[in-house]
């Protein structure tokens, strides 16, 4: 493979950030690299992108736990959804986790990170397509989950993600994602992904999720 797809996702990157007053620094570039193996990894590794995002837990863990402790700068985002019986794995090994979506988890995680001293960084998945079969809390429920992280769990919400329904105009669900953020005082939007990162950003992105873009098809 090239690092082609790794240049030009941070060139757009860029330009859409400048064309819409911000800079490119702010937006994070989280690699998905799920399913790819360590030697597809690597040379974006050592290009000296350092911020990965991975859908499995236990995937993860074996790929990424030894290169982690070789090189403590990596840092590790969950992107898919968390059971609850991988938490504790979850917050041994993740920097941020970007599916927190309800209560028992909630609950968990509090546990979880009190125990081992860990505080990844935690974002509430919002389902903003009321899609059935994708994780997320319905958009009604957002505010009230978040309050209930906060005050019952006692944890700090520091962004919302959202995966639009495929084959639907996104930047409508950017908007939500990005109006609810506002009004619970909450500063990262994990948005935008190979296909629409650019509109995102438009929106607000500080976190975009590009796999194929950077690492091509998956098997
Ligand atoms: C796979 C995945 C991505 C990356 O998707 P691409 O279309 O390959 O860029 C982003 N976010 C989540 C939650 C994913 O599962």
């Amino acid at each position: 493979m090239t690092l082609d797809g790794l240049r030009e996702t941070h060139e757009a990157i860029a330009r859409a950030a400048r064309a819409h007053g911000r800079a490119p620094n702010d937006v994070t570039l989280i690699a998905v690299s799920k399913t790819m193996p360590m030697e597809r990894i690597e040379p974006v590794l050592a290009s000296g992108q350092f911020v990965f995002g991975e859908n499995y837990v236990q995937e993860a863990d074996a790929k990424w736990s030894e290169v982690k402790r070789r090189l403590p700068g990596i840092e590790l985002h969950l992107v898919g959804p968390l059971q609850t019986n991988k938490v504790k794995q979850a917050v041994a090994l993740f920097d941020a986790i970007h599916s927190l979506d309800r209560e028992s988890l909630a609950q968990a995680l509090a546990k979880d990170m009190r125990r081992q001293g860990r505080r990844p960084q935690l974002f509430v998945q919002v389902n903003t397509g009321r899609e059935p079969q994708k994780a997320g809390v319905m958009p009604e429920e957002a505010d009230l989950f978040i309050a209930r992280c906060r005050e019952t769990h006692g944890l700090t919400i520091e962004g919302l993600m959202c995966i639009p329904p495929a084959g639907e105009d996104p930047v409508p669900h950017f908007r939500l994602l990005r109006e609810m953020a506002a009004r619970n005082a909450i500063g990262l939007l994990s948005m935008g992904m190979s296909a629409d990162f650019e509109a995102a950003i438009a929106e607000g992105a500080t976190h975009v999720r590009v796999g194929t873009a950077i690492f091509g098809a998956r098997g």
